[in-house]
């Protein structure tokens, strides 16, 4: 493909993640998703998929007991002329660093509330981390079907809580038994519910009155609604597609996924404002342009095959200039190796098929012996490439961990050494005991850490919870190792950096009042 022609291709792509606290309805609404695009014909397969009745893939044991699969990891198909990437960010108990990480290859991110309950906490870590990047983030109301909150508080607390501002898109009339549509701000209609049919709508004149419907007209819930839309025409955010795009301002959608009602509405506004992929900064502050005709890209993720029968692994690409080719040479930018690209997967969703091309936007699989770590850069071209450091993230949750075996010492240290620098979980060691501490943002990582020092490493391990921790880093000049204690642990991390792990709030509170000129500092 020529420059013009990679750019009209990047122009199509959109690539991005659906944020939620478990229960929200993220699987319901990607599963409407997949409907539109035509990759599902009924729904329910991806659901069937999470909870185990799908075909099984020969994944095995924590993966199926689980349900992920690589399949459902990525969700690529075709709509409205655009090509859709979705990338999934497990939640439940398979939370983990890759959840963080996975919003690293994304251009922007759907947020989908409850909105019964609101945000949760959940939403709200994963919100920070889109907020970080500056992506474009949009709000999806669920479940409007039932009775909810006041909608008036959903989008005061996006405001309250998250500190961004919100433009709703539409609002509802009425809700849960009385819902009777949704008063469509940005399209100016009215979208009325039918239960199980294909809405209707209603078109408004320019005094938000409904044109040919007098039944609608009459109805003091939509009364109620105008009066409520009037008010944010006067007192509320103006639309300004310039803050969506930096991600100081959502646009928010009321809806209900499961009736697949104002869904369709919500993801053709949404394809109208998400962004194509966009340049992307190297450690050097360049910026790698989408069109750029050398193919670049970097690994966000590696996923394990926990069947010891297949020790391969899968190592996640997000491209970010040129196009794919299978079978291409590649650079890989740590080690300078030149490594060749013919063992390749792409994500149509359903089936797993081997890709031709792709290009900016999109996400290949390769699969790996062992070449690959998380974040790192590969590149074609005489000139380097390497792209921004993925930050780390602050783990929540400890376990002490040791050898089971003291004679099998060797494996024990080789296997903690690949996996920590394969990202899979993180490693601290005590400052007065020299004991090993892994802290993790999940617990599946520790349940896959084990797993895999037993079958790759043929490494049995003792693992003793600690609990939830709050990790700071300490300035290197401000410590004095009298000031820890069995409240907060002092460790280093594996740069040798130390940091205290404290249990609580409470013991945190405790030593700022005592050692108030101490700088203690959380990563993400
Ligand atoms: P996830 O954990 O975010 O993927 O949530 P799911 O999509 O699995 O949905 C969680 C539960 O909420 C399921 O029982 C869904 O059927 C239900 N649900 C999802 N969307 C809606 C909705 O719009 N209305 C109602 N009443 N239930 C919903």
């Amino acid at each position: 493909m020529n420059n013009q022609q990679l750019e009209t291709q990047d122009s199509t792509r959109r690539t991005f993640a659906i944020i939620s606290h478990p229960d929200a309805g993220k699987t319901t609404i990607t599963e409407h998703l997949l409907l539109f695009g035509g990759v599902v014909r009924q729904a329910g397969t991806v659901k069937a998929r999470k909870t185990g009745n799908f075909a099984k893939s020969d994944w095995m044991e924590i993966e199926q007991k689980r349900g992920i699969s690589v399949t459902s990891s990525v969700m690529q198909f075709d709509y409205a002329g655009k090509r859709i990437n979705i990338l999934d960010t497990p939640g439940h108990a398979d939370f983990s660093e890759d959840t963080y990480r996975t919003l690293m290859a994304v251009d922007s991110a759907v947020m989908v509330i409850d909105s019964a309950k609101g945000i949760e906490p959940q939403t709200k870590k994963l919100f920070q981390i889109c907020k970080m990047r500056g992506i474009p983030i949009f709000t999806f109301m669920n479940k409007l079907d039932r009775d909810g909150r006041d909608p008036m508080d959903l989008v005061d607390e996006l405001e309250s809580v998250l500190g961004i501002q919100a433009y709703p898109m539409n609002w509802p009339i009425g809700m849960g038994k009385t819902l009777t549509g949704i008063f469509d701000r940005y399209n100016h209609r009215v979208e009325l519910y039918k239960h199980g049919d294909e809405s209707q709508m209603v078109k408004l004149d320019d005094n938000n009155n409904p044109i040919n419907d007098d039944q609608l007209a009459e109805d003091d819930q939509f009364q109620d609604t105008k009066d409520s839309v009037e008010l944010l025409d006067m007192a509320g955010n103006k639309f300004d597609e310039d803050k969506i795009a930096t991600g100081d301002l959502t646009p928010v959608f009321f809806g209900s996924a499961l009736v697949n009602f104002g869904v369709k509405t919500f993801f053709d506004a949404y394809l109208k404002y998400a962004p194509a992929p966009s340049p992307h900064k190297t450690e050097e502050g360049n910026l790698i342009n989408p069109d750029a005709s050398e193919f670049s890209g970097f690994v966000f993720k590696i996923q394990a095959n926990m069947n010891p029968n297949h020790r391969d692994r899968i190592a996640f690409v997000r491209i970010c200039s040129g196009e794919f080719e299978k079978g291409m040479d590649v650079n890989l930018y740590r080690t300078q190796k030149k490594l060749r690209l013919s063992n390749v997967t792409e994500f149509m969703a359903n089936t797993r098929e081997n890709v031709k091309t792709a290009v900016a936007g999109d996400i290949i699989g390769l699969y790996d012996t062992g070449n690959f770590q998380i974040g790192d850069t590969i590149y074609t071209g005489k000139q380097p490439v390497e792209f921004e450091k993925l930050p780390q993230f602050t783990p929540e949750l400890f376990v002490r961990v040791s050898a089971k075996n003291v004679m099998k010492q060797k494996s024990f240290h080789k296997g903690i050494d690949q996996l920590v620098q394969e990202g899979a979980v993180q490693l601290y060691t005590s400052y007065t005991t020299n004991d090993y501490i892994l802290g993790a943002v999940g617990q599946l990582q520790f349940e896959v850490f084990q797993f895999r020092m037993k079958n790759e490493y043929n490494s049995e391990v003792n693992m003793e919870p600690m609990g939830h921790k709050i990790a700071r880093w300490i300035d290197p000049d401000q410590l004095d190792e009298k000031m820890s204690s069995s409240r907060n642990i002092l460790v280093k991390d594996r740069h040798n950096q130390p940091l205290f792990l404290f249990e609580n709030q409470f013991a945190m509170r405790w030593f700022k009042d005592k050692y108030p000129d101490v700088t203690l500092t959380a990563k993400l």
